[in-house]
């Protein structure tokens, strides 16, 4: 791959290099920039010894540090990169005055207070098979993220089709268990609700050939059964749609279908795993089918904004919306050993306009975010996170009275889907 040019990042379409305004940015802004440009940790991070270790896993994206920008009216998640060689060059330094955390701009002059996401304790606990917990799972913003499976098949040594920017070939079996019996996730998902307060696991997954779906069917219903919690999976989509029937039936709450680039040209460019065995229609036929079988606003579409042309991320999130679908859009991050290190991460200009057209694109459709309890994603700006971006209108009023309305009336479904059902049953 070649080196960092703006050149390069024109032929990859973000073509808008702007800096952050000098200006003081609300807490959406500031992450959008944190995520764009990274933070410097300095010394006073290994001095103090506080926060959540920095851990790779999965695809890689959240190998930086997290943190928690506080605002009105909801505090914001972020994690930081700062292992990336472009965050060496970031205008952020963090610092700690002995009492708290800042992140300090250097070119404005700002100082943004921010603290560090507390290691869980859990965390250096063994499940009573011996496994450490941190192994098993680890916390992603409120988000208790579980990877499930053997390695993405497309990390094949022979016929490598992995994606180009993901890390997972270099993650599983790192700095996470290979594999994860159930009694091990049921352990470590009880000590993350009861200590973390935790409400929603993730399970995700790479390729696991046909069917591969089924594999987190134990894990599904043992969750739901002895922990309760809400449970999202992340796998590749399945050509037979029944299988998500019957995923539905286990207890599943959210599906969510990553097909990256809305533009298929990028999508063979960059996918050619997802390419040869798939292509990208099975995604968007999969996220429609389980958006209708579950309703608005339970599946979501995710893309990488930051290498396709920004006509398409939007074209993207305007399909995503009208499938009744979240939008999840990642800010591209060049991680460390992907065949796209060196490739320059996107302008916070071009991202800002990005996350103000999810704003104003579920609020067209009155899809409602950010109702379900303690959801905070730190990997990318959630559609929740983008209420920062309303334009204070009469229509962005009665949108978030409406969501508020809707937040509180669907408390008591939310506290059912959170029981554990065996004591249901009892
Ligand atoms: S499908 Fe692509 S992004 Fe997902 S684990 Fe496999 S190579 Fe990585």
């Amino acid at each position: 791959m070649g080196k960092p040019t703006t050149a390069l990042n024109e032929q990859l379409g973000a073509g808008d290099l702007r800096p952050a305004p000098a200006r003081r940015l609300n807490p959406a802004e500031l992450k959008i920039d944190i995520l764009c440009s990274g933070i410097r940790i300095g010394e006073s991070f290994q001095v103090v010894g506080e926060g959540r270790p920095l851990v790779r896993t999965r695809a890689g994206l959240g190998s930086g540090l997290e943190m928690v920008i506080p605002g009105r009216p909801r505090d914001v998640w972020v994690n930081a990169p700062v292992v990336e060689s472009f965050a060496a060059r970031s205008r952020y330094l963090l610092q700690n005055d002995g009492k708290s955390w800042a992140l300090l701009d250097e070119s404005a002059g700002h100082r943004y207070p921010v603290s560090l996401a507390p290691k869980p304790q859990w965390y250096d606990r063994r499940t009573s098979g011996g496994a450490l917990m941190s192994r098993i799972a680890t916390l992603q913003g409120t988000c208790l993220s579980i990877y499930i499976g053997e390695t993405c098949r497309f990390w094949s040594p022979e016929h490598p089709l992995n994606c180009k920017f993901c890390t997972t070939g270099l993650n599983v079996g790192r700095d996470e268990e290979a594999e994860k019996s159930v009694q091990d996730v049921v352990e470590t998902a009880l000590a993350a609700k009861a200590e973390s307060g935790v409400t929603f696991v993730h399970f995700n997954s790479g390729y696991q050939g046909a069917r591969g779906l089924t594999k987190v069917f134990p894990y599904v219903e043992a969750v739901k059964s002895l922990v309760g919690l809400l449970v999202g999976v992340q796998f590749i989509p399945e050509q037979d749609f029944t299988q998500y029937d019957t995923a539905i039936r286990l207890g599943v709450d959210h599906f969510s279908f990553c097909f990256e680039f809305y533009n298929i040209d990028y999508f063979r460019r960059y996918l050619p795993g997802k390419t040869t065995i798939l292509g990208r229609d099975i995604f968007l036929r999969a996220m429609e089918y389980t958006s209708r079988k579950m309703g608005k606003g339970r599946v979501s579409g995710e893309i990488i904004a930051g290498i396709e042309p920004l006509q398409d991320t939007f074209r993207a999130i305007e399909y995503i919306v009208r499938a009744g679908a979240f939008p999840f859009v990642c800010i591209f991050r060049p991680l460390i050993g992907s065949q796209m290190e060196n490739y320059p991460p996107p302008s916070y200009g071009d991202m800002l306009r990005v996350f103000q057209h999810v704003y104003r694109t579920c609020r067209n459709h009155n899809l409602p975010v950010g109702i379900a309890p303690n959801i905070k994603v730190s990997l990318s700006l959630q559609p929740d996170d983008t209420l920062y971006l309303s334009e204070g209108k009469a229509r962005d009023r009665f949108y978030l009275a409406w969501m508020e309305l809707l937040r509180s009336l669907m408390r008591p479904y939310f506290a059912r889907r959170m029981r554990p059902r065996a004591s249901n049953n009892q």
